[in-house]
């Protein structure tokens, strides 16, 4: 297995639609333990393919004992299994939503709180390529909600209002320049000193 550099804000592939996953193979199983591995390293709760460099539409999700009310409440809960969503889709959203502060390992330093439906239902594919549906509340919704946005080429700041993103940007910009600290490997590609002309 291997730790993975997580890319970061703002390299082309973090801005892609991923592409689905047609057939289950051994060097994508091995992939989705090195995206754990590279996950559990960098103490995330949730790692998209996209992150480090793949196209593959697959997110790792492990949030282990924590709960969004126990976070709250300070007690402990029961302990969700660590999940593999293969070609995820999110079917329906509720009506209700609520607040939430998200991080990211792809803007290391940089916090903020969203608005996002507090349940989804989620249609996905495991390792031996067998359909589930799932409904999901809590952290476990806004964790996949947060990785299915990375799927689809969506970064959690772009759901904050104009004013708080516009308060953002400059905390973005460092991250974008490199200079935000991460306590884990990443990758920042290397911008050309010249752009290329845009064809007419
Ligand atoms: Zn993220």
């Amino acid at each position: 297995m291997a730790i993975l550099p997580i890319y970061t804000f703002d390299h082309p592939i973090l801005k892609q639609v991923s592409t689905p996953v047609a057939e289950m193979t051994g060097e994508i199983k091995l992939f989705v333990k090195n995206l754990f591995e590279t996950m559990n390293n960098a103490d995330g709760i949730g790692l998209a393919a996209n992150q480090v460099g793949s196209e593959h539409a697959i997110t790792v999700i492990d949030i282990g004992d924590l709960e969004e009310d126990d976070l709250k409440s300070g007690k402990k809960a029961h302990k969700t299994p660590p999940l593999v969503l293969i070609n995820p889709v999110i079917e329906a959203f509720s009506e209700q939503k609520e607040d939430f502060e998200e991080g990211c390992l792809s803007l290391p330093t940089f916090r903020d709180k969203v608005t996002r439906p507090t349940g989804i239902q989620v249609r996905f594919y495991d390792l031996d390529m067998k359909e589930h549906r799932l409904e999901a509340d809590g952290l476990l919704s806004r964790v996949m909600q947060h990785e299915i946005d990375h799927l689809n080429g969506v970064y959690f700041f772009e759901r904050l209002s104009p004013m708080r993103r516009a308060m953002a940007h400059p905390k973005l910009r460092r991250i974008q320049l490199g200079q935000a600290e991460a306590e884990y490997p990443v990758y920042l590609e290397q911008k050309h000193p010249q752009r290329r002309k845009k064809k007419k």
